[in-house]
């Protein structure tokens, strides 16, 4: 599959999708293609506003998004929802289903919404989901959000990705801390408190309270930005606006004062390592396959240290 950068910067959504398509693809041709295409896309990239925003199963991210991403859009964004799956890869169902999760959003021509399949490693969702972001960006999206489910690992990559990390909670029963791990918590900029209507209102606004209260106690992931709480209501659309208020507010804060690009540089360099190890590990498969079977052998029967064996398999791919 061959897709041009001028075909890309025009901004049609099939297009687009199509140009994930290709960097989804673990086809070599394809992985050759892709890279050239987010190569030539790169410096049309990097002007949006990533936003990372995870939450447990059933805490409202979908529901959330859909509205949210319209107040993003009726203030004259383009948006790029892409929806990342990695616990998909357990029970091959995506919990992160389709557009219908977000049929507002569907139905509009400003918005762009990407599920990934299910059936990739957290490293290869990793590897595609930054080079969908490149992608999106450079066909016009100037708001991306990177949805994922929350399951531990997927937060801490999600977050290593984006400019800023929103966290959904949604209102529990007096434990509402529970669950969440601490170093997911040392990543957030906006707890944002979900399903605060009806019978639910109060139970949200304690929980508003003890997030803040939780938040004061932890150091700031950068000292120029507050983690901060905001309180919604999809249903109602209560907060809404005043979240995306203080997504607007919280990047300007981290492009006023340094620590956007100080974010973005570390990430750069983490995708770096990201694909040097992705990258040997393909080649330690592959350039010798017969004595890596040997050796994986030996180490599965308790004949040679896994350290061992592996030492052996760097020395051969670098000459060590
Ligand atoms: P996800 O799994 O995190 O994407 O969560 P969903 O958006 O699918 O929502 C999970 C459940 O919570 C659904 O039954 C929704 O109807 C419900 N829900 C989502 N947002 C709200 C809200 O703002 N208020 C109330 N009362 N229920 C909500």
């Amino acid at each position: 599959m061959t897709l041009s950068l001028d075909a890309l910067r025009g901004g049609d959504r099939r297009t687009l999708a199509r140009a994930i398509t290709l960097v989804e693809s673990t086809l070599d041709a394809d992985r050759v293609a892709a890279r050239a295409l987010v190569a030539a896309a790169m410096p049309h990239a990097g002007r949006a506003m990533r936003v990372g925003i995870s939450g447990a199963p059933g805490a409202g991210k979908s529901t959330l998004i859909n509205a949210l991403g319209t107040v993003i859009i009726d203030a004259g964004h383009r948006l790029a929802v892409l929806a990342v799956d990695p616990s998909s890869t357990r029970g091959g169902g995506s919990i992160l289903g389709d557009k219908t999760r977000m049929p507002t959003l569907a139905r509009r021509s400003e918005a762009f919404v990407r599920a990934s399949p299910s059936g990739a490693t957290l490293g290869g969702v990793a590897r595609r989901t930054r080079e969908a972001i490149v992608l999106c960006e450079a066909a016009g999206a100037d708001v991306v959000l990177v949805e994922t489910v929350g399951v531990g690992q997927s937060e801490i990559a999600v977050a290593g990705m984006t400019d800023l990390f929103v966290l959904l909670a949604p209102p529990g029963g007096g434990d509402d801390l529970q669950g969440i791990k601490r170093g997911v918590m040392e990543l957030v900029d906006i707890v944002c408190v979900t399903k605060a209507d009806g019978d639910l209102s109060a139970a949200a606004g304690r929980a508003a309270a003890d997030h803040r209260a939780a938040l004061g106690l932890m150091a700031a992931r950068d000292p120029e930005l507050a983690a901060q709480v905001c309180v919604t209501s999809a249903v109602s659309g209560d907060g809404v606006e005043g979240l995306w208020q203080a997504i607007e507010e919280a990047h300007r804060t981290l492009r006023t004062t340094g620590a956007l690009g100080r974010r973005r540089a570390e990430q750069s360099t983490a995708w770096m390592w990201d694909e040097v190890r992705a990258g040997l590990l393909d080649r330690a498969g592959r350039v010798a396959r017969g004595v890596v079977d040997e050796l994986q052998r030996r180490v599965a029967s308790g004949a040679l240290p896994p350290s061992d064996a592996a030492e052996q398999i760097v020395n051969r791919l670098v000459g060590g």
